[in-house]
Formats: structure tokens, C-alpha cells, sequence
């Protein structure tokens, strides 16, 4: 598991940084194992923790701003990927005063898309369905995204007093449903 990010901002460069390090950490990797049945999961917890260690594919983070004609459309969307397009996930800069948490469990999320749809093996074998996010807080994407999370924010409780300019960021943890498994075309990038 590893991630990386090239741009300017320094809270998505030290969110793949976090994720990069996580992979070394046995608690989390344990922490995913104990896990009983994930929602929608034809696996169990330990071959998901399994699946996700042994992906060497990084996961390239880029900004991305959707083209005007979209801005509504996407306008609760964090992040987006495309099966099309492996391990990239375009952030959408709307989202930038995200904490450095919260945008780590959006990158372990997306990672988990990217690694189940291309595993090789057909079909959604550790997702969350469709894109409605209500109930879905036990599937693997969601929980295991929130855990790499509580993690890093006990590791650094300073980020966590730190107040996030983006008051609103409600349920942006969820904030990926509107495309993220459903998303077909270009994300047409602007930035
Ligand atoms: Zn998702």
C-alpha cells in the first residue's frame, strides 16, 4: 500500500506520506484482520488486508477541478476515480482545507476501489455496492478509510486542534457516492 502526491499541498503530500508509513504498521494491518464480515464483502477481513499489503501499485493522487458545466454536479465529491484510468484518483480542490485525516481516509478508500478492480478477479469483491453511502459505514472502503484515519489523528493529535477552514465538510468522508464506482468519462481536469 503507498501513495503518492506531487502537487502543492502540503496536507495531501503528508496524507500519501501517512499512508505510505501506515503499510509498515502492524496495528493497522491487525486491526483490519480482527474485523469480523465487511457489508457487501465476498471475502473475509484477512484476505482484504491481504489483497491491500501486497498491492505494489502505488495510488498517484493529482488535483483536479471539474469543468464548469459540472461544478454542481460534483459539488459534494471529494474524490473520484476510474477504473479506466488504475490508481489515479483525481482530488477534487474544492476539498483542500480537509484535514490531513480526512484526506488520508478519502486516499485509503479510493485505494481500495482501484485494488479490487484490479485484482484480477471479476466482479466487486470488497466495495459498498452503489454509490448511496448511508448504512455503508461497515464495508471495507468506508471502514477501513475511517481506521487509517483514527490512527493518524491519534499519532498527531496537533493536527486535530488544528481548525479546518472548510466548515462544511459534513459528510465528506461519504462525499465520493456520486462517482466514484459510477463514473465513466474524463474527469477533464482544469488544474
Ligand atoms: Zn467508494
Amino acid at each position: 500500500m503507498q501513495a503518492v502526491f506531487k502537487g502543492d499541498d502540503p496536507g495531501l503530500a503528508a496524507a500519501a506520506a501517512a499512508i505510505t508509513a501506515l503499510a509498515d504498521q502492524n496495528d493497522f494491518w491487525d486491526g483490519i484482520r480482527a474485523h469480523g464480515p465487511f457489508d457487501f464483502a465476498t471475502i473475509d477481513a484477512a484476505e482484504i488486508a491481504r489483497r491491500l499489503a501486497a498491492e505494489t501499485h502505488p495510488i498517484r493522487v493529482v488535483l483536479w477541478k471539474p469543468r464548469f458545466s459540472r461544478r454542481e454536479f460534483y459539488r459534494n465529491t471529494v474524490a473520484v476515480t476510474n477504473p479506466g484510468e488504475p490508481f489515479v484518483l483525481h482530488y477534487h480542490v474544492a476539498f483542500l482545507a480537509n484535514s490531513v485525516g480526512q484526506k488520508i481516509n478519502t486516499i485509503v478508500h479510493e485505494f481500495i476501489h482501484n485494488v479490487d478492480d484490479h485484482d484480477g478477479q471479476p466482479g466487486e469483491q470488497m466495495g459498498h455496492g452503489d454509490n448511496d453511502w448511508h448504512g455503508k459505514e461497515n464495508t471495507a472502503p468506508y471502514w477501513i478509510g475511517e481506521f487509517a484515519q483514527r490512527i493518524y489523528e491519534a499519532a498527531h493529535p496537533a493536527a486535530l486542534a488544528q481548525p479546518c477552514p472548510a466548515a462544511p465538510v459534513q459528510a465528506d468522508v461519504f462525499a465520493d457516492e456520486a462517482c466514484d464506482d459510477a463514473y465513466t468519462g474524463s474527469p477533464d481536469p482544469e488544474v
